[in-house]
């Protein structure tokens, strides 16, 4: 951190004078404006998009961080993700890192630079088969964006689903494979886009990337304005022209990975038959599961019990509060709930497993507990999707307004939870169409327009079986579901809300048995512009990230922990015992010493292997009498 410069702000914000909103924000601002995206609370990372190209990046900066701890140098994805992998490495631990933010924060590009700098830090010696692994991680990307990513009024290049990548490592520390799981293909865009917006790239890569012959073949015309689905938002990009280098990137990308021609050709076709007819999802699911047939590990290191390590990378989707909020948002927003329980939890917890491992007392931290609403949204037999599943199974017309008044019976006293019915005098609310969830991160009014429908998800079981019958070999493989015989397809299939619950208890659960290291993404303005930081916009998302309270879970143990000898190389001037070198024994005594005489052994506390310092003032002290010497 030392290379910052005195006048760029606190480069973690556990250093603020004072924990309040405005300190937060100004430091935050102070810190962007100097071209410093990043700032650490402990070891979670803030970010700012700073929506243009900063010189922080690349082979340079990747050495500069390689093998280094988190605090050595100043605040950067790199640090975060040389922590993960550091603690995979040498204390054999799996480990996460969650990215989360809104749209256009920049979660994906961070999980680009993370994926990065794995790659260029692994597999010193060139082996083949790691190598290809790490062809097809690094290309997975460019072929998930062309088929799940697309064109919004918040982001040109918008994940519309949500992402947790696995990488599996040797016990040397090289990738060895990979897995990817997607969550909730924002399929709908494939039938309607809003004005503005575009549909996924792939079909608009295909139509101006495809050679005149196969165009031909397809039935094709290269216009995206002739195609109701690809026209209808009008938010054709004036640079359509860069569409054909992207098609031939990815068509590039997929060869890399291993998708046979044949295959390719099938994709075209269908990208085609789609603009004639309805199946997308079909689609993206078949190329997630071909790249993970080819990520599969393949040879498990037998020291382990066949067992690899992992680090998971989670890039999903933040809170979504828009004018109308469908069932669409209400998913999105149980899975923030999910995870900020889990947030939560887990910096406790890590902070909890850290005393004990250096030897010192933990005391207890009051916070939120948003395990209440949680309750509400997945609560079996009365939480909101028991009630929408007890809605759609039932026979005959059950309406979404049925389905709105026994959510009101329900839950009619629930803290988090209200309608126009339960509160006539809101009229920011319409009479039996809308209900409000009170969310950690604010209040959410959802219309129930749509939500049976989009839960019960029907896709004819008769359109299944004529696909599955299909003389194309990857058309088959796509409806697995189509070859069931009658019995089994009368069975009652499960909802979308349930299927997403099981697919988000099964996520939290996997990264609750992982070491978690967070990045917490802040997008500056809603124009996408560079260099302004709106501080409303800024404020809300602070709140809702629950950054604040971060910071004071981190200081009301200690502001600031540093291994003894770190520790003494910073500040072993400043004192006549340690400079140049001191003869007490150990770094703890000569730090101990170091501390009396500045009058500071008060506020401390000696770990195993590491000094424990509870206020900030400490550090300001002793950073003061440092500036006096040099
Ligand atoms: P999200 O995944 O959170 O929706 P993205 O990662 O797609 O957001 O970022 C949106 C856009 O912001 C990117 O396309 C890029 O133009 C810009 N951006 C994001 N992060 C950075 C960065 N670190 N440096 C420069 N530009 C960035
Ligand atoms: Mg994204």
């Amino acid at each position: 951190m030392d290379e910052e410069g005195p006048d760029c702000g606190k480069a973690d914000f556990v250093l603020l004078d004072q924990v309040t909103m405005e300190d937060f924000m100004e430091n935050l601002k102070l810190r962007f404006e100097k071209g410093r995206i990043y700032t650490y609370i402990g070891e979670v990372l803030v970010s700012v998009n700073p929506y243009q190209e900063l010189p922080l990046y690349g082979h340079e900066a990747i050495t500069k961080y390689q093998g280094r701890e988190l605090y050595e140098r100043p605040p950067h994805l790199y640090a975060v993700a040389n922590a993960a992998y550091r603690a995979m490495k040498r204390r054999s631990r799996d480990t996460c890192i969650v990215i989360s933010g809104e749209s256009g924060a920049g979660k994906t590009e961070a999980s680009k630079h993370i994926m990065q700098y794995i790659a260029a830090v692994t597999n010193p010696s060139q082996r083949a088969e790691v190598e290809r692994v790490k062809d097809v991680l690094l290309k997975s990307t460019c072929v998930l964006e062309a088929f799940g990513n697309a064109r919004t009024n918040r982001n040109n290049n918008s994940s519309r689903f949500g992402k947790y990548m696995d990488i599996n490592f040797d016990f040397k520390g090289d990738p060895v494979g990979g897995h990817i799981h997607s969550y909730l293909l924002e399929k709908s865009r494939v039938l309607k886009q809003h004005v503005g917006e575009r549909n996924f790239h792939a079909f608009y890569q295909v139509l101006r990337g495809c050679e005149d012959s196969q165009l031909e073949d397809l039935h094709l015309q290269r216009n995206p304005a002739l195609y109701s689905f690809t026209r209808q938002g009008a938010g054709l990009n004036p640079l359509d022209s860069d569409e054909r280098s992207h098609y031939q990137a990815v068509m590039e990308a997929m060869r890399v990975i291993g998708f046979s021609s044949e295959e390719v050709d099938s994709v075209r076709r269908i990208l085609a038959a789609i603009l004639h007819l309805a199946v997308y999802q079909r689609l993206f699911e078949w190329v997630v599961n071909r790249i993970n047939c080819v990520m599969e590990p393949r040879d498990r290191d037998p020291r382990r019990d066949g067992k690899d390590t992992v680090i998971g990378v989670l890039d999903i989707y933040g809170f979504e509060v828009f004018p109308v909020n469908s069932f669409e948002q209400f998913c999105i927003n149980y899975c923030n709930e999910k995870l900020q329980q889990l947030f939560i939890q887990l910096i406790l917890k890590q902070e909890q497993e850290e005393y004990e491992r250096e030897g010192i007392a933990w005391q207890t931290v009051d916070y939120f507990n948003n395990a209440t609403i949680v309750d509400l949204v997945e609560r079996p037999h009365r939480g909101v999707l028991a009630v929408l599943d007890e809605a759609c199974s039932a026979a005959g017309t059950i309406t979404d307004r049925i389905f709105l008044q026994s959510l009101d019976t329900h839950h009619r006293h629930h803290p988090h939870y209200t309608s126009r019915q339960l509160c006539p005098t809101d009229k920011t609310m319409e009479f039996g169409r809308d209900f409000r969830i009170k969310h950690y991160a604010g209040d959410v009014t959802y219309s129930v327009e749509g939500f049976i429908d989009k839960n019960r998800d029907h896709l004819f079981q008769d359109f299944k079986r004529l696909l599955y019958n299909s003389s194309d070999p990857t058309l088959r493989a796509m409806w697995p579901d189509g070859q069931q015989d009658i019995t089994e397809v009368t069975k009652r299939p499960l909802t979308a809300g349930t299927l997403f619950k099981n697919s988000m208890v099964a996520l939290v659960e996997n990264l609750a048995s992982k070491e978690p290291f967070y990045v917490r993404c802040i997008k500056p303005n809603e124009d996408k512009v560079a260099g302004r930081l709106d501080e409303g916009h800024c404020r809300h998302q602070v709140a809702y990230l629950g950054l604040l309270e971060n910071v004071r879970v981190r200081r009301a143990g200690f502001a600031s922990r540093q291994p003894y000898p770190r520790f003494l190389l910073r500040y072993k001037m400043t004192c006549e015992y340690t400079w140049p070198n001191h003869l007490l024994g150990s770094d703890r005594a000569a730090t101990s010493a170091l501390l009396e005489q500045h009058g500071l052994q008060g506020d401390v506390a000696f770990g195993h292997t590491k000094l424990f310092i509870r206020s900030p003032q400490t550090l300001v002290t002793l950073e003061q009498s440092r500036a006096r010497l040099i």
